[in-house]
């Protein structure tokens, strides 16, 4: 089994307490790793390790920590096929998903904010022939990053890399449910000579590491993806200290689908967002509308794709879903199952936990499940399942599907297939939404805007929004 260490100081740390967590393989539900279970006095040492870093850091050239990014991104490139296999196992998700998805974004992650740097303008407003003013960002010092477990690398560097990039150091914490790929980051930073103290990463518990972090006075800024719960307890904490927070929350994605779309491509596409990573990303589609006069014929469309799905050991090539990440969250997703069918809901596929023969016996499966019948305002249609589970029902109007889409406290990601454009245009625009995808999903530009509205968080991560974050704006004002 593999032990885990904290990275404090650009050395392994064992945790101050002596204390570790277990954490498990979920597509076999044996013991994968031993993960400290860090507290205060380990984010003490690793706070104090990065504001000693801060100075130097912070007065590198650009294009200094532009290859310091741009190397490490080389080592996670080099290794990638280990680092997939890792968060494979780390996770339950298919090993070729990680592959193709999780490792390569983590790459680009950081070579796109190592480059962003090198290309920032800073505002100048001539005025009046008396003065100069000019805007500086000068980066926060030292930052948190906190990360959930369902893209383990991706996200972790999404927040990391424009954090140094920006010129802050940083304390991480990646989820106790799968460190392992952020544990081996710190090796790849360690081997490109990442000077002692810009990144820190404390491993262990939200309540316990993740708290510490978030209260710790010297720390400036908190980015934060993970659960709205999650999210309410840190903006609680944060607030009255005035710390800068980026919250990326959870989502009850619609997907409305027309009857003048490319139908073919719609149902694809609704699989593939429904069902991608287990439904455990946060912009899976979990509710799907269908223009009635289409229903029938996308319902059997997209019913016999979801029980073709391969559900099965995540190293298996032909996989196509994997593990969900531990027991507590396939009994959750299960007992939404139950909730759906109590609250009238009609379970078309799946609907159960799933026991593949052989090495993954014990793992923590559930089918793909796909529930027709319900209300818009029922709490399956209403609460975030984060799993395989995806509800479908038909509409008739615009206007009741704009209003359907929008009625849950969540407002992260939606998508619309029609082939008219200016219903394209006017359904997106009143959506609540922080992204809404045209005849398409998951396709995403790093340079764009990313966030949600309403309890799905606040603040935007991509492009310069996330390195306006790690910093604090001045104007000057040069009188003549
Ligand atoms: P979570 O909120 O349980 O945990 C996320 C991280 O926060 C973990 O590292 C955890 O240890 C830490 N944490 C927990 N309590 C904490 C506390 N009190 N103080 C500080 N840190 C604490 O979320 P999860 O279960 O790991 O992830 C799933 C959730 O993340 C889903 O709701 C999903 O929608 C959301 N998510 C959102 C996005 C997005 O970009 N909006 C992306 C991925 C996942």
């Amino acid at each position: 089994m593999l032990e885990l260490k904290n990275y404090i100081n650009g050395t392994w740390e064992a945790p101050c307490s002596e204390e570790y967590l277990e954490s498990l393989e979920p597509a076999t539900g044996n013991p994968l790793a031993r993960v400290p279970s860090s507290d205060a006095d380990d984010v003490s040492l690793a706070v104090a390790a990065a504001q000693k870093a801060f100075p130097n850091w912070s007065s590198l050239t650009r294009q200094e920590r532009m290859m310091f990014l741009w190397k490490i991104a080389e080592k996670i490139e080099q290794q990638q096929e280990a680092l997939a296999l890792l968060e494979s196992q780390d996770t339950g998700k298919p090993l070729s998903l990680a592959r193709r998805m999780d490792i390569p974004r983590a790459v680009s992650n950081l070579r796109f904010f190592a480059t962003a740097i090198a290309h920032e303008e800073n505002p100048c407003y001539p005025t009046d022939g008396k003065a100069l003013n000019y805007v500086l960002y000068q980066p926060l010092g030292v930052v948190g990053c906190i990360s959930p477990w369902n893209l383990p690398l991706y996200l972790f560097t999404w927040k990391i890399a424009p954090a140094l990039a920006a010129g802050c150091t940083v304390v991480a914490k990646p989820s106790e449910l799968s460190p392992i790929t952020a544990y081996k980051m710190a090796e790849l930073c360690h081997e490109v000579g990442l000077p002692q103290g810009v990144l820190n990463i404390v491993h262990g518990l939200g309540s316990k590491a993740g708290n510490a972090i978030v209260v710790h006075p010297t720390v400036k800024a908190i980015s934060f993806t993970g659960g709205t719960q999650t999210g309410k307890v840190i903006a609680t904490a944060a607030a009255p200290m005035f710390k800068k927070l980026s919250l990326e929350l959870g989502g009850k994605n619609p997907m409305i689908i027309f009857a003048d779309c490319r139908l073919e491509n719609a149902v694809e596409t609704a699989i593939t967002a429904a069902f991608t990573n287990q439904g455990q990303i946060c912009l899976c589609a979990s509710r799907i509308f269908v223009e009635k006069s289409i229903y029938e014929v996308f319902k059997e469309q997209f019913l016999s794709k979801a029980r073709a799905l391969v559900v099965g050991d995540p190293l298996d090539e032909k996989t196509q879903l994997g593990a969900v990440i531990s027991a507590a969250h396939q009994q959750k997703i299960l007992s939404y199952i139950a909730l759906a069918e109590k609250e009238g809901g009609k379970i078309l596929c799946g609907g159960s936990a799933f026991h593949p023969v052989g090495r993954c016996a014990n793992g923590f499966f559930v089918l793909p499940t796909v529930i027709e019948g319900l209300s818009t305002t029922c709490r399956t249609n209403q609460e975030e399942i984060f799993g395989p589970v995806v509800t479908i029902q038909p509409f008739e109007k615009e206007e009741d599907v704009i209003a359907w889409a929008n009625n849950t406290p969540y407002g992260l990601a939606a998508s619309i297939w029609t082939e008219n454009l200016t219903r394209a245009h006017k359904v997106a625009t009143a959506l609540q939404s922080g992204i809404v995808w045209v005849n398409t999903w998951l396709l995403r530009d790093l340079r764009t805007p990313f966030g949600g509205v309403k309890q799905s968080g606040i603040g935007r991560e991509g492009g310069w929004e996330a390195l306006r974050f790690f910093t604090e704006t001045k104007n000057i004002c040069l009188g003549f």
